[in-house]
């Protein structure tokens, strides 16, 4: 079965490093911030075999068609700030509120956009009800190994989360610490969205 995955969040928040952590078991120091890829994993959960397709975004201090595209193409979404920047944070609302947008307008429109795959009309969606389901959100405060500069606290992070009905974590995309945990919830989520 096949999960797709969008990371979106600020730019030098940690979604490359995220990403490819969990795709790759490695930690990129430096990356290019203009670089939107996606990775592929193979992966198993609650035994159920699974591929995963992450789409690592980049560039999204505007809002564009490109990014509501991103958005239409994600079943499942990691919204990532910084622990160490409370700006990041503080975009974390305005992203949720605009991926939630994008979804209910695609659901709308039914299969209106060609290239959406998963539109309740689309046999690949076993459910058929996929669009129209809650959009699973995994927020996520990363690079919490830099105590040093910490910025947010995990309550912050916490209450956001609850209040936008979403999950949360805090991870560290260098030590791999609750990057699986991240990946898996919103695998999850998709599944019974
Ligand atoms: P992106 O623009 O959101 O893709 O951010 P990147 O993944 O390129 O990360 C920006 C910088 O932060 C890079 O230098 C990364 O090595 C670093 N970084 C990312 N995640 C972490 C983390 O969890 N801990 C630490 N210490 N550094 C991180
Ligand atoms: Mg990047």
């Amino acid at each position: 079965m096949l999960f797709k995955i969008t990371v979106l969040g600020e730019g030098g928040v940690g979604k490359t490093a995220l990403t490819v952590q969990f795709t790759m078991a490695s930690f990129v120091e430096t990356y290019d911030p203009t670089i939107e890829d996606c990775y592929r994993k193979q992966w198993t959960v609650d035994d159920q075999p699974c591929l995963l397709e992450v789409l690592d975004t980049a560039g999204q201090e505007e809002y564009t068609a490109l990014r509501d595209q991103w958005i239409r193409d994600g079943e499942g979404f990691l919204v990532v700030y910084s622990v160490c920047s409370r700006d990041t944070f503080e975009r974390v609302e305005q992203i949720v509120k605009r991926v939630r947008r994008v979804k209910e307008e695609a659901a709308t429109m039914g299969g209106a956009y060609g290239s959406y795959p998963y539109s309740p009309q689309s046999p690949q969606s076993p459910l058929g009800v996929r669009a129209h389901g809650p959009i699973p959100i995994v927020i996520i405060g990363n690079k919490r190994d830099m105590q040093h500069l910490r910025d947010v606290q995990p309550e912050e992070g916490a209450n956001l989360a609850r209040r936008l009905g979403c999950e949360f974590y805090e991870t560290s995309a260098k030590h791999g610490y609750n990057v699986e945990n991240a990946f898996k919830t919103a695998v999850r989520g998709i599944k019974v969205a």
